[in-house]
Protein backbone atom coordinates (compact mmCIF):
# COMPACT_ATOMS: atom_id res chain seq x y z
CA UNK A 1 0.00 0.00 0.00
CA UNK A 2 2.80 2.25 1.17
CA UNK A 3 4.92 1.20 -1.92
CA UNK A 4 1.58 2.07 -4.33
CA UNK A 5 1.32 5.49 -2.29
CA UNK A 6 4.76 6.34 -2.87
CA UNK A 7 4.47 5.27 -6.59
CA UNK A 8 1.28 7.27 -7.30
CA UNK A 9 2.65 10.58 -5.54
CA UNK A 10 6.17 9.91 -7.81
CA UNK A 11 3.77 9.76 -11.14
CA UNK A 12 1.72 12.90 -9.99
CA UNK A 13 5.26 14.52 -9.05
CA UNK A 14 6.91 13.96 -12.71
CA UNK A 15 3.52 14.99 -14.05
CA UNK A 16 3.30 18.28 -11.73
CA UNK A 17 7.45 18.93 -13.55
CA UNK A 18 5.95 17.95 -16.72
CA UNK A 19 2.91 20.46 -16.59
CA UNK A 20 4.97 23.12 -14.90
CA UNK A 21 7.77 22.68 -17.82
CA UNK A 22 5.15 23.19 -20.10
CA UNK A 23 3.52 25.74 -18.99
CA UNK A 24 7.33 27.61 -18.35
CA UNK A 25 7.85 26.60 -22.31
CA UNK A 26 4.04 27.79 -23.29
CA UNK A 27 4.96 31.56 -21.66
CA UNK A 28 8.16 31.23 -23.13
CA UNK A 29 7.02 31.12 -26.65
CA UNK A 30 4.22 33.41 -25.67
CA UNK A 31 7.03 35.73 -24.73
CA UNK A 32 9.22 35.11 -27.94
CA UNK A 33 5.67 35.48 -30.10
CA UNK A 34 5.31 39.14 -28.66
CA UNK A 35 8.61 39.94 -28.82
CA UNK A 36 8.60 39.20 -32.91
CA UNK A 37 5.18 40.92 -33.28
CA UNK A 38 6.49 43.92 -30.92
CA UNK A 39 9.55 44.19 -33.22
CA UNK A 40 7.57 44.83 -36.28
CA UNK A 41 4.90 47.09 -34.44
CA UNK A 42 7.27 50.48 -34.84
CA UNK A 43 6.95 50.31 -38.57
CA UNK A 44 3.56 49.11 -38.87
CA UNK A 45 2.12 51.71 -36.91
CA UNK A 46 0.42 49.39 -34.40
CA UNK A 47 0.76 51.70 -31.28
CA UNK A 48 -1.77 54.00 -30.92
CA UNK A 49 -2.06 56.44 -27.26
CA UNK A 50 -5.52 57.09 -25.59
CA UNK A 51 -5.81 59.98 -23.15
CA UNK A 52 -7.25 59.93 -20.00
CA UNK A 53 -8.51 63.49 -18.22
CA UNK A 54 -7.32 64.64 -14.99
CA UNK A 55 -9.72 66.88 -13.16
CA UNK A 56 -9.29 69.50 -10.57
CA UNK A 57 -11.40 68.78 -7.51
CA UNK A 58 -12.56 71.94 -6.42
CA UNK A 59 -13.24 74.01 -9.66
CA UNK A 60 -14.34 70.79 -12.09
CA UNK A 61 -11.62 72.27 -14.78
CA UNK A 62 -9.66 69.87 -16.95
CA UNK A 63 -6.18 70.11 -15.75
CA UNK A 64 -4.33 67.72 -17.59
CA UNK A 65 -4.40 64.56 -19.81
CA UNK A 66 -2.10 61.00 -18.78
CA UNK A 67 -1.43 59.51 -22.63
CA UNK A 68 -1.60 56.14 -22.26
CA UNK A 69 -0.18 53.62 -24.83
CA UNK A 70 -2.16 50.87 -26.75
CA UNK A 71 -0.93 48.09 -29.36
CA UNK A 72 -3.33 47.29 -32.23
CA UNK A 73 -2.24 44.10 -32.66
CA UNK A 74 -3.53 42.52 -36.24
CA UNK A 75 -5.10 38.92 -34.91
CA UNK A 76 -5.27 39.66 -30.55
CA UNK A 77 -6.40 43.31 -31.14
CA UNK A 78 -6.03 45.94 -28.62
CA UNK A 79 -3.21 44.83 -26.25
CA UNK A 80 -2.93 46.57 -22.87
CA UNK A 81 0.25 48.14 -22.34
CA UNK A 82 0.69 45.76 -18.79
CA UNK A 83 0.65 42.92 -21.64
CA UNK A 84 3.63 43.98 -23.87
CA UNK A 85 5.58 46.88 -21.71
CA UNK A 86 6.97 44.14 -19.86
CA UNK A 87 8.44 42.43 -23.00
CA UNK A 88 9.07 45.94 -24.57
CA UNK A 89 10.99 46.60 -21.39
CA UNK A 90 12.89 43.32 -21.61
CA UNK A 91 14.31 43.02 -24.66
CA UNK A 92 15.03 47.24 -24.89
CA UNK A 93 12.29 47.66 -27.30
CA UNK A 94 10.57 50.35 -25.38
CA UNK A 95 13.44 52.93 -25.31
CA UNK A 96 12.29 53.03 -29.15
CA UNK A 97 8.63 52.70 -28.44
CA UNK A 98 9.04 55.31 -25.46
CA UNK A 99 10.35 58.20 -28.23
CA UNK A 100 7.00 57.55 -30.52
CA UNK A 101 5.03 57.77 -27.22
CA UNK A 102 6.95 61.04 -26.77
CA UNK A 103 6.44 62.87 -29.85
CA UNK A 104 3.20 61.36 -30.36
CA UNK A 105 1.61 62.94 -27.00
CA UNK A 106 3.61 66.17 -28.04
CA UNK A 107 2.02 66.51 -30.90
CA UNK A 108 -1.46 65.70 -29.95
CA UNK A 109 -0.95 68.18 -27.28
CA UNK A 110 -0.24 70.71 -29.87
CA UNK A 111 -2.75 69.71 -31.53
CA UNK A 112 -5.47 70.19 -28.86
CA UNK A 113 -4.12 73.46 -27.97
CA UNK A 114 -4.11 75.21 -31.74
CA UNK A 115 -7.67 73.80 -32.22
CA UNK A 116 -7.93 75.85 -28.60
CA UNK A 117 -9.82 72.88 -26.83
CA UNK A 118 -7.50 72.75 -24.19
CA UNK A 119 -4.21 74.43 -22.78
CA UNK A 120 -2.98 70.99 -20.59
CA UNK A 121 -0.04 69.44 -19.59
CA UNK A 122 0.29 65.77 -21.28
CA UNK A 123 1.94 63.48 -19.21
CA UNK A 124 3.63 60.61 -20.08
CA UNK A 125 4.68 57.34 -18.52
CA UNK A 126 8.63 56.36 -19.00
CA UNK A 127 10.76 53.41 -18.12
CA UNK A 128 13.62 53.23 -16.26
CA UNK A 129 15.24 51.69 -19.81
CA UNK A 130 14.45 55.60 -21.37
CA UNK A 131 16.60 56.98 -18.61
CA UNK A 132 19.36 55.16 -19.46
CA UNK A 133 19.10 56.11 -22.81
CA UNK A 134 19.57 59.74 -22.74
CA UNK A 135 15.51 60.95 -22.00
CA UNK A 136 16.38 64.43 -22.22
CA UNK A 137 17.61 64.19 -25.73
CA UNK A 138 14.17 62.61 -26.71
CA UNK A 139 12.55 64.99 -25.01
CA UNK A 140 13.91 68.16 -26.50
CA UNK A 141 13.35 66.14 -30.08
CA UNK A 142 9.41 65.75 -28.89
CA UNK A 143 8.73 69.54 -27.85
CA UNK A 144 11.01 70.27 -31.30
CA UNK A 145 9.14 68.70 -33.56
CA UNK A 146 5.87 68.98 -31.79
CA UNK A 147 6.38 72.73 -31.01
CA UNK A 148 4.72 71.95 -27.43
CA UNK A 149 6.16 74.41 -24.77
CA UNK A 150 8.12 72.33 -22.04
CA UNK A 151 5.75 73.52 -19.59
CA UNK A 152 2.85 71.15 -21.23
CA UNK A 153 4.90 68.02 -21.12
CA UNK A 154 4.72 66.26 -17.57
CA UNK A 155 7.00 62.89 -17.07
CA UNK A 156 5.46 60.39 -14.79
CA UNK A 157 8.27 58.11 -12.83
CA UNK A 158 7.46 55.40 -10.22
CA UNK A 159 9.00 55.47 -6.73
CA UNK A 160 11.29 52.13 -7.83
CA UNK A 161 12.73 54.46 -11.09
CA UNK A 162 13.96 57.35 -8.93
CA UNK A 163 14.74 54.96 -5.26
CA UNK A 164 16.93 52.89 -7.44
CA UNK A 165 18.30 56.37 -8.64
CA UNK A 166 22.04 56.30 -9.85
CA UNK A 167 23.27 59.84 -9.71
CA UNK A 168 22.66 60.07 -13.38
CA UNK A 169 19.18 59.63 -13.03
CA UNK A 170 18.86 62.21 -9.98
CA UNK A 171 20.71 64.79 -12.66
CA UNK A 172 18.56 63.95 -15.46
CA UNK A 173 15.66 64.81 -13.43
CA UNK A 174 17.19 68.10 -12.31
CA UNK A 175 17.77 68.75 -16.42
CA UNK A 176 14.11 67.73 -16.92
CA UNK A 177 12.73 70.60 -14.43
CA UNK A 178 15.02 72.98 -15.30
CA UNK A 179 13.95 72.82 -18.92
CA UNK A 180 10.55 73.57 -17.50
CA UNK A 181 8.53 69.95 -17.38
CA UNK A 182 6.65 69.07 -14.52
CA UNK A 183 7.60 65.88 -12.60
CA UNK A 184 5.30 63.15 -10.99
CA UNK A 185 5.91 60.19 -8.65
CA UNK A 186 3.27 57.67 -10.35
CA UNK A 187 1.62 55.24 -8.55
CA UNK A 188 2.61 56.59 -4.84
CA UNK A 189 2.74 54.43 -1.49
CA UNK A 190 3.32 51.20 -3.83
CA UNK A 191 7.18 51.19 -3.86
CA UNK A 192 9.70 50.99 -1.30
CA UNK A 193 9.05 54.32 0.74
CA UNK A 194 11.77 56.09 1.69
CA UNK A 195 10.37 59.14 2.03
CA UNK A 196 13.90 60.84 2.14
CA UNK A 197 13.94 60.95 -2.38
CA UNK A 198 10.82 63.25 -1.82
CA UNK A 199 12.98 65.85 -0.89
CA UNK A 200 16.08 65.28 -2.97
CA UNK A 201 13.89 64.96 -6.00
CA UNK A 202 12.56 68.55 -8.37
CA UNK A 203 8.89 66.48 -8.22
CA UNK A 204 5.81 68.46 -8.41
CA UNK A 205 3.43 66.34 -7.76
CA UNK A 206 2.05 62.58 -6.43
CA UNK A 207 -0.53 60.14 -7.83
CA UNK A 208 -2.12 57.94 -5.21
CA UNK A 209 -1.80 54.46 -6.30
CA UNK A 210 -5.28 53.33 -7.47
CA UNK A 211 -4.98 50.25 -5.18
CA UNK A 212 -5.52 52.58 -2.42
CA UNK A 213 -8.42 54.72 -3.67
CA UNK A 214 -10.05 51.38 -4.97
CA UNK A 215 -11.45 50.76 -1.27
CA UNK A 216 -11.42 54.03 0.85
CA UNK A 217 -14.70 54.36 1.22
CA UNK A 218 -15.00 50.67 3.20
CA UNK A 219 -11.48 50.07 4.17
CA UNK A 220 -10.19 52.17 7.04
CA UNK A 221 -6.71 51.50 6.33
CA UNK A 222 -7.03 52.66 3.00
CA UNK A 223 -8.58 55.81 3.72
CA UNK A 224 -5.83 56.94 6.38
CA UNK A 225 -3.14 55.70 3.86
CA UNK A 226 -4.97 58.20 1.47
CA UNK A 227 -5.60 60.72 4.15
CA UNK A 228 -1.69 60.64 5.15
CA UNK A 229 -0.70 61.09 1.70
CA UNK A 230 -2.58 63.98 0.46
CA UNK A 231 -1.47 65.70 3.81
CA UNK A 232 2.10 64.78 3.07
CA UNK A 233 2.49 66.15 -0.42
CA UNK A 234 0.63 69.11 1.07
CA UNK A 235 3.33 69.82 3.38
CA UNK A 236 5.99 69.20 0.91
CA UNK A 237 3.90 71.60 -1.15
CA UNK A 238 3.02 69.09 -4.19
CA UNK A 239 -0.12 68.56 -6.24
CA UNK A 240 -1.96 65.48 -5.23
CA UNK A 241 -3.36 63.28 -7.98
CA UNK A 242 -6.22 60.69 -7.07
CA UNK A 243 -5.75 57.77 -9.78
CA UNK A 244 -8.72 55.36 -10.49
CA UNK A 245 -11.66 57.40 -9.00
CA UNK A 246 -14.57 55.37 -9.58
CA UNK A 247 -17.68 56.22 -7.78
CA UNK A 248 -19.12 59.30 -6.66
CA UNK A 249 -18.84 58.43 -2.71
CA UNK A 250 -14.61 57.95 -3.38
CA UNK A 251 -15.13 61.29 -5.49
CA UNK A 252 -16.61 62.70 -2.20
CA UNK A 253 -14.16 61.51 0.33
CA UNK A 254 -11.09 62.60 -1.61
CA UNK A 255 -12.58 65.99 -2.31
CA UNK A 256 -13.42 66.18 1.55
CA UNK A 257 -9.94 65.53 1.92
CA UNK A 258 -8.58 68.03 0.03
CA UNK A 259 -7.31 66.03 -2.60
CA UNK A 260 -6.40 68.24 -5.83
CA UNK A 261 -7.25 66.66 -8.54
CA UNK A 262 -8.70 63.04 -9.40
CA UNK A 263 -8.01 60.85 -12.70
CA UNK A 264 -10.73 57.91 -13.46
CA UNK A 265 -13.52 56.24 -14.77
CA UNK A 266 -16.00 58.14 -12.81
CA UNK A 267 -14.73 60.85 -14.65
CA UNK A 268 -13.90 59.10 -18.15
CA UNK A 269 -11.83 56.35 -19.01
CA UNK A 270 -8.82 56.59 -21.19
CA UNK A 271 -10.05 57.67 -24.81
CA UNK A 272 -8.80 57.77 -28.24
CA UNK A 273 -8.04 60.96 -30.18
CA UNK A 274 -11.36 61.62 -31.73
CA UNK A 275 -13.19 60.57 -28.83
CA UNK A 276 -10.99 62.87 -26.39
CA UNK A 277 -11.65 65.92 -29.40
CA UNK A 278 -15.45 65.25 -28.42
CA UNK A 279 -14.76 64.91 -24.49
CA UNK A 280 -12.88 67.90 -24.72
CA UNK A 281 -15.81 69.86 -26.58
CA UNK A 282 -18.28 69.09 -23.77
CA UNK A 283 -15.90 69.37 -21.06
CA UNK A 284 -14.97 72.81 -21.89
CA UNK A 285 -17.22 74.75 -19.23
CA UNK A 286 -15.81 72.04 -16.64
CA UNK A 287 -18.12 70.17 -14.41
CA UNK A 288 -22.02 71.38 -14.18
CA UNK A 289 -22.59 70.07 -11.11
P1 LIG B 1 -0.51 53.98 -14.80
O1 LIG B 1 0.47 54.95 -15.34
O2 LIG B 1 -0.67 53.94 -13.33
O3 LIG B 1 -1.86 54.31 -15.54
C1 LIG B 1 -3.13 54.21 -14.95
C2 LIG B 1 -3.81 52.93 -15.34
O4 LIG B 1 -5.04 52.83 -14.64
C3 LIG B 1 -4.19 52.85 -16.82
O5 LIG B 1 -4.11 51.49 -17.22
C4 LIG B 1 -5.64 53.32 -16.82
O6 LIG B 1 -6.37 52.86 -17.93
C5 LIG B 1 -6.12 52.70 -15.55
N1 LIG B 1 -7.27 53.40 -14.97
C6 LIG B 1 -7.54 54.72 -14.99
N2 LIG B 1 -8.65 55.03 -14.31
C7 LIG B 1 -9.13 53.85 -13.83
C8 LIG B 1 -10.28 53.51 -13.02
O7 LIG B 1 -11.08 54.34 -12.62
N3 LIG B 1 -10.43 52.19 -12.72
C9 LIG B 1 -9.56 51.23 -13.15
N4 LIG B 1 -9.80 49.96 -12.80
N5 LIG B 1 -8.48 51.52 -13.90
C10 LIG B 1 -8.25 52.82 -14.24
P2 LIG B 1 -3.42 51.06 -18.57
O8 LIG B 1 -3.71 52.07 -19.63
O9 LIG B 1 -3.74 49.64 -18.82
O10 LIG B 1 -1.86 51.20 -18.23
C11 LIG B 1 -1.27 50.37 -17.29
C12 LIG B 1 0.15 50.81 -16.99
O11 LIG B 1 1.00 50.65 -18.13
C13 LIG B 1 0.26 52.30 -16.64
O12 LIG B 1 -0.13 52.48 -15.30
C14 LIG B 1 1.73 52.53 -16.89
O13 LIG B 1 2.51 52.10 -15.80
C15 LIG B 1 2.02 51.61 -18.07
N6 LIG B 1 2.03 52.42 -19.30
C16 LIG B 1 0.99 52.88 -20.04
N7 LIG B 1 1.42 53.59 -21.09
C17 LIG B 1 2.79 53.60 -21.02
C18 LIG B 1 3.83 54.19 -21.83
O14 LIG B 1 3.61 54.89 -22.82
N8 LIG B 1 5.12 53.96 -21.42
C19 LIG B 1 5.43 53.22 -20.32
N9 LIG B 1 6.72 53.05 -19.98
N10 LIG B 1 4.48 52.67 -19.53
C20 LIG B 1 3.18 52.86 -19.88
MG1 LIG C 1 0.88 56.83 -15.11
MG1 LIG D 1 -0.39 55.35 -12.00
MG1 LIG E 1 -1.24 52.69 -11.14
Amino acid sequence: RADAALHHAKAEGRDNVQFFTESLNARAAEFLQLEHSLRRALGRHEFRLHYQPQIDMRTGQLVGMEALVRWQHPSLGLVAPSKFIPVAEDTGMIVAIGEWVMLEACREAQRWRELGLADVPVAVNLSANQFRAGVRDCVARALAYSGLPANRLELEVTESLVMGAADQVIASLRELKEMGLILSIDDFGTGYSSLSYLKRFPIDRLKIDRSFVCDITTNPDDAAITTAIIHLGHNLRLHVVAEGVETRQQWDFLREQGCDQAQGYWISKPLDSEALLEFLRSWQGGLSS
